[in-house]
Order: C-alpha cells, then sequence, then structure tokens
C-alpha cells in the first residue's frame, strides 16, 4: 500500500512540536509494518537540508493566481529517516528557514499542495491513499476531487488527521483565484463562516478524519474555534487514534543528549546523575523536587498561569521546590516568566529558546513536569515524562486526559486537575511535593510509569486498520 503524507513538519527535517513527532516517526513504523509510506514536505532551508544530499526526481511549474512558479521534487538519497522524503522547493516560495509566520504564507501553502498534485498526475501515479495533516494540506482532497486538473486522481483515498483544530488556516473568497480551476458547484465545501476554510474543507471532503487522541474528537464539538457545528455533524467520519511516541528516538537507555542513561532497573541512580548535572547548569539545589514545563509559551499550554502558580507556590511551599521552563512563545508570557526568574534566582531557571537536546535532559533530570493545557489535542511530552519516569501533572484534557491516571485513582501514576487556574496547578504542585518526600510510593510510580507503552506500534496498526475499511464518500 502505497501512502503518501502531505505535513508542513517532519522531524528531524523540520519541527516545531508534536505535528513533526508524529510525521517523522508514523511513517518509518508503518513501513516497518510493510506499507509503503513516504513524506512529502516543503523545502526549507535548515541544518537537515543544508547536510544531506538530495536528488531532483521531477520538475515542473505550476500556476498560482496569473503567476507561474517553477517547482522540484527533491528526493533524499539514502532513506535515512526510514522512509522515502520528498521536498517541494520553488524558489521565492519555498526556499526559507523558518516553517510558518511569513507574511505569504498562504500562498507558500497553497502552491506546495499544487505542486504535489501536478508531480503526482504529471508523473502518472496513483497512490493508494493520501495522508494530510493539518490546515496545510487540507485543500487537497478538495482539489482531488473537485478540480478538473486532476479527475484521473479523483478515486485515490484520503485522511485528514487533526493534530491542531484552534488553527484553520482560513482565507478570504478574494483569493480564489490562487487555486485552479474548480467546479464552481462545490464552492460550498470550501466555506466555513464566508471564507475560504481549509480545516473546514478537508474535514468536508476527505473519506476520514482522524483526531490524535479519542477524547479530542469529542471535544472538537464543542470547542474548535467556530467549527463547533461542523464537527458536530460530520462526527460520524471521525476516529481518535493516539499518537505513539518514537522509541529510538525517546529512550532513557540509549539517549545521547542526557548526561546518565538508565533503565526502569537503575532508575533511581539515573535520573539522580541527570538531575545532578541539569541542577548544576541552571544554578538550582539538587535535592529539591525539581518541576519544570517544557513547550509553546501560549495561552492553549496555559502558560500564562505559570509564573503566577510559580510564585504562589514558592511562596506556600516556603521555597522548598524548585522550577526549570523551556520554551518560547507570547512575549508577554516570556518577559513575565524571566522577571520571576530574576526575583526567585536560587528556585527558578528560565530558558527562552527552542532546545532539542535540553528538552531531553529535562525529561531525564526533571522530577515533575507540569502540563496546564487549555487545549491539548494529544500532547507527546506528558509521553516522553512517562518514558523517563518523570511524573506528569496534567490538566484532564484531550490527549491528557486519555494517558494520564491521577494516582489516586485505581492503576493510577500521574498526577491530574480539572479546572485551568492558579489553585489547581498549585495544589497538585503541594501534591506532588508531598509524594517527592514519600520516596517509596514515588519509585515505585516512576517505575509503574516506565512500564507503559506507548510506542507506535499499536497507533501504526490502529491506522492500517482505518485504511483498510475506508468507504468512499458521496
Ligand atoms: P504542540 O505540538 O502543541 O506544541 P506537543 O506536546 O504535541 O505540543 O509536542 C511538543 C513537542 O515539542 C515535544 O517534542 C516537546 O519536547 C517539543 N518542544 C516544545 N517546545 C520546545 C522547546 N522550547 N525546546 C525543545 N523542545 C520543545
Amino acid at each position: 500500500m502505497k501512502i503518501y503524507h502531505l505535513s508542513a513538519e517532519c522531524y528531524p527535517v523540520a519541527k516545531v512540536g508534536g505535528l513533526g513527532d508524529v510525521v517523522g516517526a508514523l511513517p518509518k513504523y508503518q513501513n516497518l509494518a510493510g506499507l509503503q509510506a513516504a513524506v512529502v514536505l516543503p523545502f526549507y532551508d535548515r541544518k537537515f537540508t543544508r547536510e544531506n544530499e538530495f536528488e531532483t526526481v521531477f520538475a515542473a511549474a505550476t500556476l498560482l493566481g496569473n503567476k507561474r512558479y517553477f517547482f522540484e521534487i527533491l528526493k533524499e538519497k539514502t532513506n535515512k529517516l526510514g522512509f522515502e522524503l520528498y521536498l517541494v522547493k520553488i524558489p521565492g516560495l519555498l526556499d526559507r528557514e523558518n516553517i510558518y509566520s511569513y507574511p505569504d504564507e498562504r500562498e507558500q501553502f497553497i502552491a506546495y499542495q499544487l505542486a504535489f498534485l501536478d508531480w503526482i498526475s504529471y508523473s502518472q501515479q496513483t497512490p493508494d491513499l493520501i495522508h494530510c495533516h493539518d490546515h496545510h494540506t487540507g485543500l487537497v482532497p478538495f482539489l482531488l476531487y473537485h478540480s478538473k486538473l486532476y479527475t484521473r486522481l479523483a478515486n485515490v483515498p484520503t485522511v485528514f488527521t487533526i493534530h491542531n483544530g484552534q488553527y484553520h488556516g482560513a482565507f478570504g473568497w478574494d483569493k480564489l483565484s490562487l487555486l485552479p480551476e474548480i467546479d464552481l458547484t462545490k464552492t460550498g465545501l470550501l466555506d466555513w463562516a464566508g471564507g475560504i476554510n481549509p480545516l473546514a474543507a478537508a474535514v468536508k471532503c476527505s473519506w476520514r478524519y482522524t483526531t490524535v487522541s479519542p477524547s479530542y474528537l469529542e471535544e472538537l464539538t464543542y470547542n474548535s474555534n467556530g467549527l463547533e457545528y461542523l464537527f458536530y455533524t460530520e462526527r460520524g467520519k471521525g476516529t481518535g487514534i493516539m499518537n505513539g511516541i518514537d522509541t529510538d528516538v525517546w529512550n532513557p537507555q540509549t539517549d545521547a543528549m542526557i548526561a546518565a542513561k538508565y533503565t526502569a532497573r537503575t532508575l533511581a541512580k539515573g535520573k539522580r546523575a541527570n538531575k545532578e548535572t541539569l541542577c548544576q547548569r541552571f544554578e538550582l539545589d539538587p535535592e529539591k523536587p525539581l518541576f519544570t514545563f517544557i513547550g509553546r509559551l501560549v495561552v492553549e499550554k496555559g502558560a500564562d498561569l505559570l509564573a503566577k502558580a510559580i510564585e504562589r507556590s514558592l511562596l506556600e511551599n516556603e521555597g522548598e521546590i524548585n522550577f526549570l521552563i523551556l520554551g518560547t512563545g507570547d512575549k508577554e508570557t516570556e518577559l513575565e516568566l524571566l522577571k520571576l526568574k530574576n526575583k526567585y534566582a536560587e528556585h527558578c531557571a528560565v530558558f527562552i529558546g527552542y532546545d532539542e537536546s535540553l528538552a531531553h535532559q529535562i525529561y531525564a533530570g526533571a522530577d515533575f513536569l507540569l502540563m496546564p493545557s487549555r487545549v491539548e489535542p494529544c500532547g507527546l511530552n506528558q509521553l516522553y515524562a512517562l518514558r523517563y519516569g518523570t511524573l506528569p501533572i496534567v490538566r484532564a484534557t484531550g490527549g491528557l486526559k486519555d494517558s494520564v491516571i491521577d494516582f489516586g485513582d485505581a492503576g493510577g501514576y500521574g498526577i491530574r486537575f480539572v479546572q485551568d487556574n492558579v489553585q489547581d496547578i498549585c495544589h497538585s504542585v503541594f501534591r506532588a511535593k508531598q509524594l517527592y518526600h514519600d520516596g517509596n510510593k514515588l519509585q515505585q510510580l516512576r517505575k509503574q510509569m516506565m512500564a507503559l507503552d506507548y510506542s507506535w506500534t499499536r497507533s501504526t496498526q490502529q491506522y492500517t486498520d482505518l485504511y483498510k475499511s475506508l468507504k468512499p464518500i458521496i
């Protein structure tokens, strides 16, 4: 079964968050399971593309409105990632460093999708399935089925996975001319609230859509930034499949980025060594429980609550706890956290930026990982934390709800809270501190977490089952 995954991110080529992790891992595991999965990304001028060799497998021109763009499809020569990797390079549009946030990103992602479709269309390929991820690839199902250019491909099944339903990539109908000729009786499929909405179009036109956790599938029907009614009516087409983690990359036993490798058996010693190295770097006392947060500093992640919750927790616990924050995002939140660091230098370290190896060191060295997310489609951080024996403290939402059971409940191992407010976070921090001082219990919970299986094997099988059950929509 030949599958093309289309995505804006793919680790280690280009990653901003969980989307990159998933698209960097799922195809690899699908190939191991006997499928033929390849990834097609926009080209980015980044470390991976500079340091690896590519060959041009196709070149042509595509039209975006009345502008003609030349494009090339580059293939990484060695398949070193465990799958064929193709990059769509378009001089002047897709040849830049960053993944998002250019003023012409609409044109960038439309051109990427058109170049992909032109490539498979002109080169007479007929994949068994096209798997699109998030709104950047959301126009592909519509164009396949409703543009004259691609009639030959109109029977190719499409699956659309929603990694984040808050972002839709919507734009005005004035930009319709950026699309090729389409069946104008079908424009309603592109429309939501008076504009072209790629996420909505993908949900309507793909044969099936999936979310990255079962709880998130339900949550979209009441929290999806204006698409609630759509998710409510299309619910029958949806399936929730929890992400896995790439256990080749995230494994404390083999992780070359951490100070001391360890297994569940050598956990106490290994964690201690990693914690000491981490605390030395950030000048924190390794005897105190270390709480951490890793991620985008945005409201969705509850990052705006962090500074207040940390200050109150420090006061309530008389400084007997430490915090380490790694993240980048809203400038106001970054500033607030940096101020906190200056005020409580002995107890609070803040690293503003993106640092993949520091993230690994923190999962290995911290005691507790805080995730006060307001929205969390799946969340990978808590899965990495579990794998590294770091107890997750999560707000019960989306994938966090599906993967973390409170240690007070039967079979539980983490800490959960319900409200997105400072009080609930502080109460959870207090519970964690008590647990820290009950060393045996914490040790037992850590071993329990490390034994959990969140590898891709299970999720890969669920995707395969879904692919096999696909039926055309009328
Ligand atoms: P999202 O995709 O919403 O950002 P996920 O939990 O699905 O959240 O994935 C986050 C991924 O990004 C994890 O691999 C996490 O370790 C990583 N990450 C986020 N921020 C940073 C950062 N500042 N430095 C290093 N890694 C980060």
